[in-house]
């Protein structure tokens, strides 16, 4: 079933938490019956959309059945970065900090360091692959646009610090190039360089939280990318 939209009512949210929990009961006991032979993880799902109240009530309600980690879901699906914050500011507090707390759906670097802020632990996402075939690249110093013509003969790579195979062996140029033919190659080159964005800004933010600066880190990206 998808996601209750941004603009649900009351009413539907709270119909929708309430299947949310019956589910997560009846996975969790059949999780840990002897009939289920699997040793993965399940993780309780954190539902209520927009309304603080059905979040920490969701919350709570996930945590009396004692899942070994927490995921946030819902949002991502339309509301504005402010909302999402909001939301995820009212939420945090009832969901338990000694085990790992997962946001689903949020890829944009912005939402990952507002989000960390607030104390999540994992993300997963498309944005990095899907911005790519759209020729949208990220570097630390922020967005690249490869369709722009004034690639069209920089023979640099998409970011020389970068240390992902289509850095190092192909140029803006070249990569501007295979876009302007809609080569399919473009896809999985500039796909393997958004993937390997991904897994940097995360150990920089890592590195930054160890040495006591992730706000600095937080100010420096949004300063790049969202001028
Ligand atoms: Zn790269």
């Amino acid at each position: 079933m998808p996601c209750a939209p941004h603009h649900a009512s009351y009413s539907y949210v709270r119909q929708s938490i309430e299947k949310t929990h019956k589910w997560a009961y009846q996975c969790k006991k059949y999780h840990d019956s002897k009939d289920a032979s699997c040793h993965q993880y399940l993780g309780g799902i954190v539902q209520g959309g927009m309304f603080s109240d059905l979040r920490r009530e969701s919350a709570l309600i996930l945590k009396e059945m004692d899942f070994p980690f927490y995921s946030i879901g819902g949002l991502s699906v339309g509301e504005t970065p402010d909302q999402m914050h909001e939301v995820l500011a009212s939420v945090m507090d009832y969901m338990e900090d000694s085990k790992p707390r997962y946001l689903m759906g949020v890829g944009e670097p912005r939402d990952i360091l507002n989000a960390v802020m607030e104390g999540i632990d994992m993300f997963d996402c498309v944005m990095p692959t899907r911005n790519a075939r759209n020729g949208k690249l990220f570097t630390m110093d922020g967005a690249v646009r490869i369709r722009n013509s004034k690639y069209k003969n920089d023979d640099t790579p998409i970011e020389s610090e970068c240390d992902c195979y289509t850095c190092k062996n192909f140029s803006k140029a070249y990569l501007h190039h295979l876009d302007k033919s809609k080569e399919i190659l473009f896809f999985s080159l500039s796909s393997i360089h958004n993937v390997r964005f991904m897994q940097r800004f995360m150990d920089f933010l890592r590195i930054s939280i160890k040495e006591d600066r992730f706000l600095e880190f937080r100010n420096s990206i949004l300063s790049k990318f969202y001028i």
